[in-house]
């Protein structure tokens, strides 16, 4: 098969695709946007002729083949109506009427974090294929064998990604990051992945609650490599580690507790959405934007995650007797300024460490115990080394 284009993400057809596919007629071939006409040939095939309305990435352009039934459905999401569509074997409908009820608290969920369904026009799909699965625009493909989990399996080994269906959550998150929002180098897929796999969080906080989001981030930890930097080099084709995954959204889930106000936090993935609507961009267009909605700068919490390998260390030594907390950062990049929240017993108290200089902080009385300060671990992306003794150096 040979399809000319211009196989580079910077750039998308403004108005959409029409997809034609010729198949024998006892077949269906299921493929992005609405189905516009099925013409009928004289020697036993069809053209199924698909229109796509809106701006799409040439990967997202998707034929799937098969003897499909259909099941119909309608959402009624922030633009209105959503015509929802699924395609599966006839002998799986049962399954996959199990699994589909996971995909309307997902649009709440999503609706509610990112805004808008993106491609209201083209209306949302899933469709069952023989692989894993893929995020084509309205045209998600789904083989997660109808088990929740990653093919049955939590990835983050908390017990909370046992609730919903991998394939279903992560594939259609990224209508929003990926399909919505695309990076135009692969250099930056992270903006893709990082955010889509944050969504994994969010959606497990919306079916069961806050800790279960913290230690769902928490768990999908241990699949953290730091073998590269994530971002790679630009205008090469070349694209970073895979710890654009969970590492992206470690530092994702970092930046929020920072920022220490949910309403906020949302503020910002609605305006990249808004903002970057049907677009295609880079990393530094997401740093300016998610600027705007941060009390501090991330170009150097960028680069500590997205372009390094290390894990910074909070080195610190608390003495509970005295309230006093002395810290600083060691192991980060020049000018590492990331606030930890530490939530205690009364108000959440913010720290700001700086690189090799140390600083101290004197607690009310009695306002916080140790397990709140190693808590600090789980809520961001750090690593803690605590003094036994102060031994304050220079180095
Ligand atoms: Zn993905």
């Amino acid at each position: 098969m040979w399809w000319p284009c211009k196989d580079h993400q910077s750039d998308e057809p403004d108005s959409g695709v029409v997809i034609a596919v010729r198949v024998p007629d006892t077949l269906t071939n299921v493929s992005n946007g609405k189905l516009k006409k099925v013409i009928t040939h004289s020697d036993h095939t069809k053209t199924w002729v698909w229109e796509v309305k809106n701006p799409i990435n040439n990967y997202s352009v998707s034929m799937n083949i098969g003897k499909y039934v259909l099941i119909e459905d309608q959402y009624k999401g922030l633009g209105g109506p959503l015509t929802l569509n699924y395609y599966f074997l006839q002998d799986h409908k049962d399954s996959a009427l199990v699994q589909l009820k996971q995909i309307k608290p997902m649009l709440d969920c999503f609706e509610h974090w990112f805004g808008k369904y993106p491609f209201y026009q083209d209306g949302y799909k899933l469709v069952e294929v023989p692989y894993l699965g893929m995020e084509h625009q309205s045209n998600v493909t789904y083989g997660n064998r109808f088990k929740n989990g990653y093919l049955g399996k939590d990835i983050s080994t908390s017990g909370w990604g046992m609730h919903w269906d991998y394939i279903i959550i992560h594939e259609s998150a990224h209508e929003w990051f990926g399909n919505n929002i695309t990076a135009k180098d692969i250099a930056d897929m992270w903006i893709q992945e990082g955010f889509t796999t944050y969504s994994e969080t969010l959606f497990s906080e919306w079916l069961d609650g806050r800790i279960a989001g913290e230690e769902y981030n928490f768990g999908s930890r241990k699949r953290i490599k730091n073998d590269s930097p994530i971002i790679a080099d630009y205008n090469v084709n070349a694209s970073g580690s895979g710890d654009m995954y969970f590492k992206s959204a470690a530092m994702i889930h970092s930046i929020r507790m920072a920022m220490n106000n949910d309403d906020q936090f949302r503020q910002m993935l609605l305006g990249l959405n808004k903002a970057f609507w049907h677009a295609t961009i880079t990393t530094s267009d997401v740093e300016r934007k998610m600027n705007s909605y941060t009390r501090f700068t991330l170009d150097k919490i960028f680069d500590q995650y997205l372009r390094k390998t290390t894990i910074p260390v909070l080195e610190y030594y608390f003495s509970v007797s005295g309230n006093k907390l002395v810290y600083r950062w060691t192991n980060a990049v020049d000018g590492f300024n990331l606030p930890l929240v530490i939530q205690t017993d009364m108000k959440p108290v913010t720290i700001v460490p700086k690189l090799n200089e140390w600083q101290e902080f004197t607690f009310p009385l009695g306002m916080i115990n140790a397990t709140q300060m190693q808590n600090l671990a789980k809520r961001f992306y750090i690593q803690l080394m605590e003094k036994k003794e102060l031994v304050i150096s220079s180095n």
